[in-house]
C-alpha cells in the first residue's frame, strides 16, 4: 500500500512506490542516490512558432510534475533560435496555456536568445580547442560528404584549417562579411561515426535575419543541437526530458556539454510522444489546417490545441488525468480520443450543474393545466452532488420537449411519450399523451397531454411508477441560444487519409443549431460548464458569447461505449 500525505496545497499526494514510478522517475532516483545531482530542475522548451497542443500538454505535465514531485524547479524556456517562423503572439499564447494547465514556472521564463553570447563564446572555445572549424562547402556538398548508414563520411578539405584562421573567419561571419549559406561552423567530431549526427555537424550558420528578441545584433545563428544543450546548461537544468526523435542526438548533446566544459552538465532522457488516433496533432499540420481555413483559427474547438480544448470546455484536471492514464513510456503508441472524452466526463460528472435544454423542440400542451398560471418548481442541480443546491424552474401549460421524445408509432421498447403512455416530466409531474396535431404534410407540430397533480416531484407520491423520464422547458420563459455540436474533424470510419494522401475530413464536424433552454442558462458566463440533461456537457464559448446571449459548445456527449482498461483503472 502507498502512503497518502498532504502536500502544501492540502490535497492528497500519493507517495509513489518504486513499482509505480515511470522509467524517468527511476532514472532520477538513481542520479540522486549516486550523487550525480543533489536536486532536480526540469524545463519545457517550446519553439514559439505555433500554439501548443495536447502532445505538448504531456511534456508540460511531465516536466512540471517531476519538478514538483522532487521539490525542484521548472523553467519555461522559449527556444527561439530560428527567427524565421517565430512570433510574439505565440509567446503570449504559450505562456497562457502552460499557466492554465497548472504548471508552476512563476518568474522562471527564459529565452534561448538570451544565451546567444554564451553560445558564441562556447563556439570560440571549441575552435581554440581544435574542436570546431569553419567550412565553405555548400549545403549539397556537406550532405554528399556525410555518407549514409552504410558508408562512412568524407572529411571536409577545410577540416584541418589552422585555429587562427578559423577564429578570424568565424569573427568575420559574425561581423556580417559573409552571405547566407556561404560559411558554416562545424564541430570536429568523427566522420566515420555510425551515428550520422556525430559526423562533424554544423553548429552555426550565417543568416541575415531580424530576431524578435535580439533585433539585428546577430547574423549568425546556432543550430538546435548545439544551442539546446547550452540553454539547458546555462539554466542549471539537471534532467533534459525530450521526445524520442532526439535519442540519436544524445551523443551529440553529451559531446557539446562536455567539450564546452560545463560543470555538472544536464542529462537528456527521452520518452515517446503522445499521439491521438485519427486526430491531427503536430504543430506544422495544425498550422496548415488554420492557414488553409479548414478550421476557424488556432482555437477552433475541433482542434486539440490547448487553446481549442479550453474553448471547447475541457478542464486542466481532465487533461492531466488523460496524460496520467496514457502513461509515460519509451515506445511510440497512440491514444484514443475516447480516453480524453472519458476524462472530461468523469471530471464534470459531479462538478457541472444539470439543467434542461431542448435541442430539437416540439410543443407539449397540458390540456388540463390551468391556463395563464405559472408555478415555480424547485429542482436539484445535480442529484449526485447535493452541494450544487437547487434552482427554481418555471412550469406552465405549454412546454417544449425533444421531437424524438414523442412517437406516433413507437417501436416496442420505446419508454417515452406516445398516445396513451405516461412519463415523468423531469422535476415536475407525470403526464399522459392524449393526442397530437399535424401540419399539411403530416408532421407532428404539437403533442397534447394531461397531467396528474398528485404526482408532483418531491411530494412523496408513490401511487404508481412510470418507465420514462423526459426533459422540457417552459415555452413562455424559454431562452433561445446558439449551440454547436462537434464530431471529429477527420472521418474516422474511412480512415485518416484519402487515396491522394490528403486528409479525409468529416463533413459533419460542426453543426450549428438553436436550442431552447431554461432561464438560468441565459445568465451563464464564458467558460461556465453544464450538463444539458440527456444531451451532453456544454461550455459557454469564450469568443462568440455576449451578455445574456451565450453560445454553447458541446464538450462531449453523455454516452460512450468506452471502457477504461482494467490496468489503468485507478
Ligand atoms: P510538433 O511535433 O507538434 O511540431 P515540436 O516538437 O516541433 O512539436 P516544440 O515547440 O519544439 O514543438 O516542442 C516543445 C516540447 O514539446 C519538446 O520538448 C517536444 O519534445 C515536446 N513535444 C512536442 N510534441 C509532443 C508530443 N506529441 N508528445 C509529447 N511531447 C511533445
Ligand atoms: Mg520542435
Amino acid at each position: 500500500m502507498s502512503d497518502i500525505e498532504k502536500n502544501e496545497n492540502g490535497t492528497d499526494v500519493e507517495e509513489k512506490t518504486p513499482e509505480s514510478k515511470n522509467f524517468i522517475e527511476r532514472a532520477i532516483d538513481a542520479d540522486l542516490k549516486e550523487g550525480v545531482y543533489d536536486h532536480v530542475h526540469t524545463r519545457f522548451p517550446p519553439e514559439p512558432n505555433g500554439y501548443l497542443h495536447i502532445g505538448h500538454a504531456k511534456s508540460i505535465i511531465l516536466n512540471s510534475g517531476i519538478a514538483e514531485e522532487y521539490g525542484g524547479k521548472f523553467n519555461l524556456r522559449f527556444d527561439d533560435t530560428n527567427p524565421m517562423k517565430e512570433k510574439t503572439e505565440f509567446v503570449q499564447a504559450i505562456k497562457r496555456d502552460v499557466q492554465w494547465l497548472g504548471a508552476k514556472f512563476e518568474d522562471r521564463v527564459f529565452f534561448a536568445s538570451d544565451y546567444f553570447d554564451v553560445m558564441y563564446e562556447k563556439a570560440l572555445l571549441l575552435i581554440r580547442k581544435g574542436k570546431a572549424f569553419v567550412d565553405d562547402l555548400t549545403a549539397e556538398q556537406i550532405t554528399a560528404y556525410r555518407g549514409d548508414f552504410n558508408t562512412p563520411g568524407t572529411e571536409s578539405p577545410n577540416r584541418n584549417r589552422p585555429i587562427e584562421e578559423n577564429l578570424r573567419l568565424f569573427e568575420d561571419m559574425k561581423a556580417g562579411k559573409y552571405e547566407d549559406g556561404s560559411l558554416t561552423l562545424r564541430a570536429k567530431i568523427d566522420m566515420a561515426s555510425p551515428n550520422l549526427n556525430m559526423r562533424d555537424p554544423i553548429i552555426y550558420r550565417v543568416a541575415h535575419m531580424h530576431h524578435h528578441n535580439t533585433g539585428d545584433k546577430w547574423c549568425i545563428y546556432p543550430m538546435y543541437d548545439f544551442a539546446h544543450p547550452i540553454e539547458d546548461a546555462c539554466e542549471g537544468i539537471t534532467h533534459s526530458i525530450c521526445t524520442l526523435e532526439f535519442e540519436d542526438h544524445r551523443p551529440l548533446y553529451d559531446w557539446v556539454v562536455r567539450e564546452c566544459e560545463f560543470e555538472n552538465p544536464p542529462r537528456q532522457i527521452e520518452f515517446a510522444k503522445l499521439y491521438l488516433t485519427n486526430v491531427v496533432t503536430g504543430k506544422r499540420y495544425i498550422k496548415k489546417l488554420v492557414e488553409d481555413g479548414v478550421v476557424d483559427g488556432w482555437d477552433d474547438p475541433r482542434l486539440v490545441t490547448i487553446a481549442a480544448l479550453r474553448r471547447r470546455g475541457y478542464t486542466p484536471e481532465s487533461i492531466r488525468k488523460f496524460v496520467e492514464l496514457s502513461g509515460i513510456s519509451k515506445a511510440n503508441s497512440s491514444s484514443d480520443v475516447s480516453l480524453l472524452e472519458y476524462c472530461i466526463r468523469e471530471d464534470l460528472k459531479l462538478k457541472a450543474p444539470r439543467l434542461m435544454a431542448v435541442l430539437d423542440p416540439i410543443k407539449l400542451i397540458i390540456d388540463n393545466y390551468p391556463e395563464g398560471e405559472t408555478e415555480m418548481l424547485e429542482i436539484p442541480n445535480n442529484l449526485e452532488n447535493e452541494e450544487l443546491g437547487s434552482r427554481q424552474v418555471p412550469f406552465s401549460r405549454e412546454l417544449y420537449i425533444e421531437r424524438d421524445d414523442f412517437m406516433v408509432e413507437p417501436p416496442k421498447k420505446y419508454k417515452r411519450l406516445y398516445v396513451g403512455n405516461e412519463v415523468r416530466l423531469m422535476g415536475a409531474y407525470f403526464v399522459t399523451a392524449v393526442s397530437y396535431d399535424t401540419d399539411a404534410e403530416g408532421n407532428v407540430t404539437a403533442v397534447h397531454c394531461t397531467y396528474d397533480p398528485e404526482t408532483k416531484s418531491g411530494s412523496g407520491f408513490t401511487g404508481r411508477k412510470v418507465k420514462g423520464t423526459i426533459h422540457w422547458v417552459n415555452a413562455a420563459t424559454a431562452g433561445k441560444v446558439t449551440v454547436r455540436l462537434y464530431e471529429q474533424l477527420i472521418d474516422e470510419e474511412k480512415g485518416k487519409l484519402n487515396e491522394d494522401g490528403s486528409l479525409n475530413f468529416n463533413p459533419n464536424s460542426l453543426t450549428v443549431t438553436e436550442a431552447l433552454v431554461e432561464p438560468d442558462l441565459m445568465k451563464a458566463k464564458v467558460y461556465d460548464r453544464f450538463q444539458f440533461v440527456r444531451n451532453g456537457f456544454f461550455c459557454v464559448d469564450c469568443n462568440d458569447s455576449k451578455e445574456g446571449a451565450p453560445v454553447y459548445n458541446r464538450i462531449v456527449n453523455l454516452k460512450s461505449s468506452f471502457q477504461l482498461p482494467q490496468a489503468n483503472n485507478k
